[in-house]
């Protein structure tokens, strides 16, 4: 199938970009990477009068490192993010994620922002920020504002952005030398959306950050979990996951995603480094 008749622009700025999205007659809707977007609309989920390209955007693309913090445009490429160096040295988590997301060719185009707006609940993105305490930037006609990733994904496909409003920046503290990370997805073949996937912060014997994705309506932190391994090592956090809202799907039941998160949990924590 082929996507419904649609308006394509391409502006020049944000402030062009934030004006053309605002034409809710028209239905418009920001293009990034358009790994998602295009064949949503090819296949008619997805049906936007207007798209809005966000690929001309210089002042959305790259990172830097600044105060601590790694501050990524929205527009960067997954493929950008594994070539730095300077998210190898700051974001070893994203270094153990990203070729999990996806296939090469996808990794080529699509983008964080993209993920981040998105919300797909077995997106690794989205778990990776509640764990990093990464900040997502947001502007829109009204103004700019940032909120915390925890405070951003609030369901199926759901965030925090308004309409109207894109994300322009996802800022993420620095890795403290004294952090260990994990990661470990279970997919149908890699590359594949995850049926259940984990990421890990551990700041020392009492400290960690746990966040799940494939597993509910959106990527959760497990915080029961988080202070059993303060008490009871990596034992006690896998036996303190029943609270969470496991949610069966195309892949497999509540049931089964409990018990891989379980599997996944532990081999992350087998990985830290
Ligand atoms: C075969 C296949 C396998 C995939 N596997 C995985 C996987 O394993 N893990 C994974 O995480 N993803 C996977 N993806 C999705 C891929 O990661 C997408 O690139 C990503 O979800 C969306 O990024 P994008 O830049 O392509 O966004 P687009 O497709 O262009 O946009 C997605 C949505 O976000 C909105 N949007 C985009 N950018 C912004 C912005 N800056 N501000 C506001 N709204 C914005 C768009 O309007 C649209 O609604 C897969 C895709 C395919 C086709």
């Amino acid at each position: 199938m082929k996507a419904p008749d649609f308006v394509y622009v391409r502006p020049g700025s944000i402030a062009e970009a934030l004006a053309l999205l605002a034409d809710t007659d028209a239905d418009a809707t920001p293009l990034a990477g358009g790994q998602s977007l295009m064949p949503m609309m090819n296949f008619r989920v997805a049906a936007p009068g207007k798209l809005v390209d966000l690929n001309g955007l210089a002042e959305l693309r790259g990172l830097r490192v600044e105060n601590g913090m790694v501050r990524i445009g929205a527009m960067t490429r997954y493929a950008e993010l594994l070539a730095s160096d300077d998210i190898r040295e700051n974001i070893p988590l994203f270094g153990l994620a990203l070729p999990h997301v996806a296939h090469a060719a996808i990794r080529n185009r699509g983008t964080i922002g993209g993920s981040v707006a998105l919300a797909d609940p077995a997106a690794e993105i989205p778990a990776l920020l509640l764990v990093l305490e990464a900040e997502i930037h947001m502007q829109g006609l009204a103004g700019t504002r940032a909120i915390a990733a925890e405070d951003f994904f609030l369901g199926l496909y759901e965030t925090a952005l308004q309409e109207g409003e894109i994300v322009t920046e996802i800022v993420v503290p620095a890795r403290k030398t004294t952090e260990q990370f994990g990661f470990y997805e279970f997919a149908r073949r890699h590359g594949d959306y995850a049926m259940a996937g984990v990421a890990l912060k551990v700041g020392g014997p009492d400290h960690c950050r746990i966040g799940f994705f494939g597993v509910a309506d959106r990527a959760i932190r497990a915080t029961r979990a988080e202070v059993a391994y303060r008490d009871g090592g990596v034992p006690a956090a896998m036996a303190a996951l029943d609270d969470l809202p496991f949610d069966g799907d195309l892949n497999a039941a509540a049931k089964t995603k409990r018990h891989l998160a379980g599997i996944a949990l532990k081999r992350a924590f087998e990985g830290i480094s």
